[in-house]
């Protein structure tokens, strides 16, 4: 009989999990850039956008291009990039090439940044609707490294974004979003225990740990290999409202990704989903419940707790909708045992950088 461990143990892999990362991790190894355009000179929790995210609805012909030289692009996302915000700064993309050239680690300047375009037989489901990613090409290496050291650049109260590589083997550690009554904060070790177990004996979620893990070259039994998956696991609880403005939490169950491949990533995602979990008689649901940040496209918050507005010294957008949730947002970092996504350990000095607000967008 296998004897399996406390599934409360502490989780292993803390440090590798890139969400709580912060930009500035460490010192940058070239001076920073001069440039005349004020920016908020800021370490902000790390972007962590999936590949398929970036590039969903975007058109073939950028696929293969991007496909063909994958190092070649970096992502560019602006700060509530979405239909609606392309439609009311058309020169958002343009706006952002112009600082990226007031960089100016190479001349003459080579950065090009481009609008994605739409795959033609895909819809607009909603104002927020992919595609939404610019993409940037040409650069010296230098220029790239400090873009992706700082990431997240704010420089006036319409543009901000972030920079993150198009690398496809990059995956969220969110896994599993769980609803339901049972749902609060002395409950959490009972969830992520109940999660835990049901997955160590689940067929399925095992067999294909099995051949993951087999190709992945990690050895061990299946017992072993089940394990060292779900070792990393930890749940973090969110607070949202239903469609009727009632308090809904939503535990987020998170853990490192097993793989780089993308197909056999979204079937281990698959069947995480499809475990049949239960706290006490209270059915937790898994579907249909998404963790979207509207605004910077992390899965890990929701709209209203976006961090990166919330950094002292910020000079991007604020948005009503985020700031109508401010008190609940407050609320949340108060109530003990649920995600209290802040701006906290950053390192702003509450100022920008590169030079007069009065100078922004002319570079030099
Ligand atoms: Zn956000």
């Amino acid at each position: 009989m296998y004897q399996w461990p406390d599934p409360l143990d502490l989780p292993t892999a803390v440090d590798e999990n890139l969400h709580s990362c912060m930009t500035h991790a460490k010192p940058f190894p070239h001076p920073t850039p001069t440039t005349k355009t004020a920016y908020t000179d800021a370490s902000f929790e790390q972007r962590v956008i999936s590949y398929n995210v970036l590039m969903g609805n975007v058109c073939k012909k950028q696929r293969d291009a991007i496909k063909a030289d994958p190092t070649g692009f970096l992502a560019v996302v602006p700060y509530g990039a979405g239909n609606c915000y392309f439609e009311d700064n058309p020169r958002a993309h343009l706006d952002i090439q112009d600082f990226v050239r007031s960089l100016r680690f190479l001349r003459p300047t080579t950065e090009e940044i481009s609008k994605s375009v739409r795959e033609t037989n895909k819809d607009i489901r909603d104002c927020f609707g992919k595609p939404w990613t610019l993409f940037l090409h040409g650069g010296s290496q230098c220029l790239r490294k400090f873009l992706l050291y700082q990431q997240t650049f704010a420089i006036s109260e319409r543009i901000a974004f972030s920079v993150v590589p198009l690398d496809p083997n990059i995956f969220s550690w969110a896994i599993c979003n769980l609803v339901g009554d049972g749902i609060t904060p002395t409950l959490k070790d009972t969830i992520l225990a109940g999660v835990k177990r049901w997955l160590w004996k689940d067929d399925a979620f095992r067999a294909h740990i099995d051949k993951v893990l087999a190709r992945e070259g990690v050895p061990g039994s299946v017992n072993e290999q089940v394990l060292y998956v779900t070792n990393s696991y930890t749940l973090v609880l969110i607070h949202k409202k239903d469609e009727r403005g009632n308090p809904a939490a939503i535990a987020q169950l998170r853990g490192k990704p097993i793989t780089s491949n993308m197909a056999n990533h979204l079937t281990y995602l698959q069947l995480v989903c499809d475990g049949n979990y239960w706290i006490a008689l209270n059915h937790l649901k898994t579907r249909g419940q998404g963790v979207e940040c509207q605004l910077c496209k992390a899965d890990t918050h929701p709209t209203w707790d976006c961090p990166l507005h919330q950094t002292p010294g910020w000079y991007g957008p604020k948005y009503d909708g985020a700031e109508r949730h401010e008190d609940q947002a407050k609320r949340a970092r108060d109530d003990d045992g649920f995600t209290t996504v802040t701006a906290q350990g950053s390192s702003s000095r509450g100022r920008g950088c590169g030079g007069q607000r009065a100078t922004r967008g002319h570079g030099y």
